[in-house]
């Protein structure tokens, strides 16, 4: 077992469009794979996933938009102490899978609908205030539909 305060990773996923590989929860289940495959080569280590159950929520924002499919997933076993550098490199991962996904930043309306949406929520205790990246995500601690699967993946990992 590694030290209980090794720092972890939590992403948040969300989607309310279909994307090519369908759904929001047929994209949601495509993701699954494809980031723990990223986040193992961006680490280069054996890492542990913790998924949470996809819930259905009601959007944020424009309220005229389907609801969304969002679920949390806590990347544990990194060795790497948290940095500026590496959580940017992450942002990059996350971003490149979201437009693998079909999501077009510059075609959107604040919190309007996507077919991926990929936050990073924390990394241990990292805290930054960069342009790109602002850790832990600051509005977390507002929004339920982080906040129940969060809590649901610390419990353990919900299955495939
Ligand atoms: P919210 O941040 O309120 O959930 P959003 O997910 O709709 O809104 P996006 O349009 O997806 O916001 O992203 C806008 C920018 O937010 C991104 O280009 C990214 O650089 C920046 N950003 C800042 N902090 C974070 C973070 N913790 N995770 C992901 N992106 C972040
Ligand atoms: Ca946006
Ligand atoms: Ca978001
Ligand atoms: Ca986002």
């Amino acid at each position: 077992m590694p030290p209980i305060d090794d720092p972890f990773v939590a992403v948040a996923l969300g989607a309310n469009q279909p994307s090519a590989a369908g759904s929001p929860r047929e994209t949601l289940l495509a993701v699954r794979p494809l980031l723990e495959g990223l986040f193992t080569r961006w680490s280069a280590q054996q890492l542990r996933f913790c998924w949470s159950q996809l819930v259905e929520t009601t959007p944020v924002g424009p309220v005229d938009q389907p609801d969304y499919l969002n679920a949390v997933v806590l990347v544990e076993g990194l060795k790497a102490p948290p940095s500026e550098a590496a959580a940017l490199q992450l942002l990059d991962v996350l971003q490149g899978l979201e437009q693998q996904f079909g999501r077009d930043r510059s075609r959107e309306q604040r919190w309007g609908p996507r077919s991926l949406d990929l936050d990073l929520l924390f990394w241990g205790e990292l805290r930054l205030d960069h342009p790109r990246l602002v850790l832990p995500h600051p509005r977390l601690h507002l929004r339920t539909f982080v906040l129940a699967p969060l809590l649901e993946a610390m419990q353990g990992s919900a299955p495939p």
